[in-house]
């Protein structure tokens, strides 16, 4: 008998204002039904692209799940939404599609060539740790051995990121 344990896992999306919205709503079903059900979600916020400004802004959400996928199989799926996604976003739009990257997959640590959790990046980010921080304030980092709460009040990231009224 082959005894499954499910993780907690956090998810961010991110894509491009436009359609983004609506992309967001139509993966959520998705992502229940492929990886495990959403627990928590994050507000939408937008940030600004980065440089080029001829770009249109970004939206970010945080997602917390559950899940029995191991972390390659679970990247194999977000990979595969993400193109299905992008697939059709491409055609009518040429923009950035839908970007799903693993912050947290529990408290395991990966550091392997195509999978790196948690997200090098995200305690860089201000557009990945306000929506974070709404759902997991006391969330410890298992690299960095500090809470989200604590690494929010220490990003440098100056980006603006606000809440959208929904
Ligand atoms: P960034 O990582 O800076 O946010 P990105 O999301 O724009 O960049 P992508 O082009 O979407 O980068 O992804 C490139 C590759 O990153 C993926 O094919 C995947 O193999 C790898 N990758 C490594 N760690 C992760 C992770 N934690 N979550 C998602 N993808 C990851
Ligand atoms: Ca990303
Ligand atoms: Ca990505």
């Amino acid at each position: 008998m082959k005894l499954t344990m499910a993780t907690n896992i956090y998810l961010s999306l991110g894509g491009n204002l436009g359609n983004t919205l609506e992309i967001f709503k139509n993966v959520y079903p998705i992502l229940e039904k492929k990886i495990g059900p959403i627990l928590q979600f994050s507000s939408i916020y937008q940030t600004k692209a980065w440089g080029n400004t001829q770009q249109a802004d970004f939206l970010n959400q945080v997602l917390e799940l559950r899940t029995d996928l191991e972390p390659q199989a679970l990247l194999l799926e977000l990979l595969s939404i993400e193109s299905d996604f992008g697939r059709i976003r491409k055609q009518q739009w040429e923009a950035r599609m839908l970007d799903l990257d693993i912050l947290f997959y529990g408290q395991q640590v990966i550091q392997e060539s195509n999978l790196q959790v948690p997200h090098p990046f995200l305690a860089q980010r201000k557009f990945v740790l306000i929506p974070l921080v709404e759902i997991a304030p006391d969330w410890t980092h298992p690299i960095l051995k500090k809470s989200i709460q604590n690494l929010v009040q220490k990003c440098p990231d100056v980006s603006e990121v606000r809440k959208l009224d929904l």
